[in-house]
């Protein structure tokens, strides 16, 4: 049996790939809205620990294509030991193709060019960054522990030194009152950043997490879904850079997916014909993280 410290979170496109946790929990663990590691203290495993997960994970599955480094942003772990963590995987699983984690803005950004494009070449070349929004303010009110330049910045780094970046938005993040600057804004940090994977996620408000308690003190008015629909149409109608769109996740009202900018016309009608049938669109009790 393969250990994991549960919970496990993983990209969706990443539903094959073997799990390695190298880490436990969220260095970061400040976002007002996330819950999915409140409960965990982190902490980094030792090399060895790792290297025997691999080995009963090569006995239970033999070939292994696909590596995603868990938890919440194993990128943040010096680039040594993650270098290190690539060569032995490399060494149980020799048919190994990609190695893939969580980022942080700011584990990017403490990284130098040099060790970014090493650990690219050695097969770590596919980063998933939360960008959330690209809004100023809102990004301060989360706690995401950059501004909207610097987030730009560690996307922008992270692709020039090699990396393939996939990077996921919140729709409804800013409630009611900050909707279309929202939508607006985070559009044209997409658009500085130009990230090969985009993928917008719908706010889905985890109790226990300071968000919450803001909801139910009565101070942040959440999107409903047609609401949600609208904001997630502004930002669409101004992404101008090629990418490879996803609307799809469990929380999302209405499905989408298509490559930018070839897409974007039928991405603007599918949601346009959401907001005519919300009949459509997936209930409430059917949405998840
Ligand atoms: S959103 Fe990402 S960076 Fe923020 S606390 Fe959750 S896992 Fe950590």
């Amino acid at each position: 049996m393969l250990r994991y410290d549960e919970p496990v979170f993983r990209p969706p496109s990443e539903a094959r790939s073997l799990i390695i946790q190298a880490t436990i929990g969220c260095s970061h663990n400040r976002c007002t809205f996330c819950g999915s590691y409140r409960m965990k203290k982190f902490k980094e495993k030792g090399i060895e620990e790792i290297r025997e997960d691999m080995i009963i994970a090569r006995r239970i599955f033999g070939e292994v294509k696909r590596i995603f480094l868990a938890d919440g942003n194993a990128f943040t772990m010096d680039s040594e030991k993650l270098l290190e963590i690539i060569r032995i995987a490399k060494e149980v699983f020799p048919e190994l193709e990609r190695v893939s984690a969580y980022a942080c803005p700011a584990d990017i950004l403490n990284k130098s060019p040099q060790e970014i494009k090493m650990l690219t070449e050695s097969g770590l070349n596919l980063l998933y960054m939360g960008v959330e929004t690209g809004h100023d303010g809102l990004l301060n009110e989360i706690k995401k522990g950059v501004d909207a330049q610097e987030m730009v910045e560690a996307g922008r780094k992270a692709i020039e030194n090699g990396m393939k970046l996939s990077v996921t938005v919140i729709t409804g993040l800013g409630g009611k009152e900050l909707s279309y600057d929202h939508a607006k804004e985070t559009a044209e940090v997409l658009n500085q950043m130009k990230p090969h994977f985009t993928a917008a996620l719908t706010l889905i408000l985890v109790p226990g997490t300071p968000l919450h308690r803001k909801y139910e003190r009565g101070e942040f008015h959440p999107l409903n879904p047609l609401e949600t629909l609208q904001e997630l149409r502004w930002m669409v109608e101004d992404l101008n850079y090629p990418t490879v769109f996803r609307c799809n996740h469990a929380s999302n009202y209405l499905p989408l997916k298509g490559n930018l900018p070839e897409d974007k016309e039928r991405l603007l009608s599918t949601l346009d014909y959401g907001m005519a049938h919300p009949e459509l669109l997936r209930p409430e009790f059917l949405r998840g993280l």
